[in-house]
């Protein structure tokens, strides 16, 4: 176990069943994150993590799957083959077709085995959207589906509005809202809840908090991968929908929400769904897609999908009138990094002016969130360069690197949002109004991007909308590789 156990609270003794256990999403995300919490002391012996395969597969293969996304536990000295093996012990292989039900017995002879009210049951849909309903329907023909059950899906959750409602009526015909997780795995990063500690555990930005002092927001989200073997998935996705739909958006609700009067899961969430609601409806003008380079030749066939969007975004409430929030998201850009960028307005009036110094170095505050990697929050002032000269200025920062302040690892966003599941916590997952809501925003996007080519741009660049922002007399401020 690693030295972080004393600080980790306790989850309830669980099931877990994985269904596409044996996917992607399964082997690089789900499995390596219970892994940690194995070694963390959170998921115990007592757990079951019951993998429910269309194609059955052997522990020893399945094992043989996922130790090369375990490596870093290996590496940093954590892991070993023993807790691997007993790790490995944990699970349980059934063979399920959510589609024709075979299996499903099995299933049930296996949940009933260790079946009590105590004991949270958690079914994680790791399968396409389309077998939701199906998989759902299973849960109840066999019975499987108590108050101690719950339903973790993930994004997406539909292509629009109605097609939304349509897979969320299908779980809801089965689960009630307070039984379903909806993962948006940005909710789970450190940074993302330490947006919120900074903002409401700290007095000293909140009454600059606001268009009095505020200048506007960037939100970058930015990848230098390509779409690679998922062209045909993504394809029918495109950047609006795969992040801006969601993560972007949950972003910035982060930055823009009131105070919560509690941090509990339906005030968090009532006062993110308000921001929301306050989003001005998008104007073309402020919308700028573009495709990479080299992205049709991937498919293999022409397409009008963005690999890249950015947009600018008003929230229409007291506090935040008149402040532009800049968005985008791309893929094939010069950077891997997400940050969140508030600038501030310019001092109201300049004594320096008077002696006739150099602005050189002069600019305004910014706070800098970074999301990922090498998560951290940075605070830029302007100071005096030292020494004789007169008052000439260099920009100067307050660094806080989450990595070297904190001496420890940084969990995996699964990781939280798998025990908080287990905890019953839902403070950190979509609730339905919330995506209802944030569709209600991007449909009218996306209607509008079905006649316009998307602009292309070059790999390793920071993509084509630099005249969104230079029609204010603002640049964007590209990240850096390394924070
Ligand atoms: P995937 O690799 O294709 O895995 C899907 C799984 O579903 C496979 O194990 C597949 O088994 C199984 N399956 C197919 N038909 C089934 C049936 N009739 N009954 C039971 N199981 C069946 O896809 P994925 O990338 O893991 O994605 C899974 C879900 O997570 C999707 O909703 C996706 O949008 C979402 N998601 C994925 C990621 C990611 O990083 N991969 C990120 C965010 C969200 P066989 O292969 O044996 O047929």
């Amino acid at each position: 176990m690693t030295e972080q156990t004393s600080q980790i609270a306790t989850v309830p003794d669980s099931d877990y069943v994985i269904f596409g256990g044996t996917g992607d999403l399964a082997l690089r995300k789900i499995f390596p994150a219970f892994f940690w919490r194995f070694l963390d002391g959170q998921v115990t012996e007592n757990f079951r993590l019951i993998i429910a395969a269309h194609h059955i597969v052997s522990r020893d293969d399945f094992a043989e799957k996922l130790r090369p996304n375990c490596e870093d536990a290996f590496t940093s000295g954590v892991a070993n083959d023993d807790n691997f093996a007993a790790f490995i012990g944990l699970m349980n292989i059934i063979e399920l077709d959510v589609v024709s039900g075979k299996g499903a017995d099995n299933l049930a002879g296996l949940i009933n085995e260790k079946i009590s009210a105590d004991r949270p049951c958690i079914y994680y849909l790791a399968v396409a959207p389309s077998l939701f309903g199906a998989s759902c329907q299973l849960l109840q023909q066999a019975d499987l589906v108590h108050p101690q059950s719950r339903l973790i899906v993930e994004k997406p959750l539909g292509h629009d509005g109605p097609s939304a409602k349509l897979i969320n009526n299908e779980i809801l015909s089965v689960f009630t809202e307070e039984q379903i997780y909806r993962i948006d795995h940005y909710l789970g990063k450190e940074t993302v809840q330490n947006l919120m500690a900074l903002r409401f555990a700290n007095i000293i930005f909140e009454s600059l908090w606001s268009n009095n002092h505020i200048d506007h927001v960037q939100i970058t989200a930015a990848e230098t991968v390509g779409v690679g073997q998922r062209a045909e998935y993504y394809d029918k996705y495109g950047a609006v929908r795969d992040m801006l739909q969601n993560h972007l958006l949950q972003l910035l609700c982060l930055v823009a929400m009131e105070p919560p009067s509690q941090f509990n899961a339906s005030q968090v969430r009532d006062e993110k769904l308000r921001v929301l609601r306050a989003l001005r409806p998008a104007n073309s003008e402020d919308i700028v897609r573009g495709q990479y380079q080299g992205y049709e030749a991937e498919l293999g066939r022409t397409s009008n999908t963005d690999t890249f969007v950015a947009l600018k975004v008003f929230v229409d409430n007291w506090r935040w009138a008149g402040v532009p929030f800049y968005i985008r998201t791309g893929k094939k850009m010069a950077v891997r990094a997400s940050e969140i960028i508030i600038t501030f307005k310019r001092r109201p009036h300049d004594i320096f002016s008077t002696i006739g110094q150099s602005q050189k170095g002069d600019a305004p505050n910014r706070l800098v969130i970074r999301v990922q990697p090498q998560e951290g929050l940075r605070l830029q002032l302007t100071s005096k360069e030292p020494g004789p000269g007169g008052m000439r200025f260099f920009p100067s920062e307050l660094n806080l690197s989450f990595g070297e302040t904190f001496d420890q690892r940084l969990p995996d966003a699964y990781e939280r949002l798998l025990m908080d599941t287990a905890r019953g916590n839902q403070t950190l997952f979509m609730r339905l109004d919330e995506v209802l809501a944030a569709w209600q925003f991007i449909d009218p996007i996306i209607d509008m991007a079905k006649d316009t080519a998307p602009h292309l741009y070059r790999e390793g660049t920071m993509g084509p909308a630099d005249t969104l922002l230079a029609k204010a007399g603002r640049d964007w401020i590209d990240p850096s590789e390394d924070g």
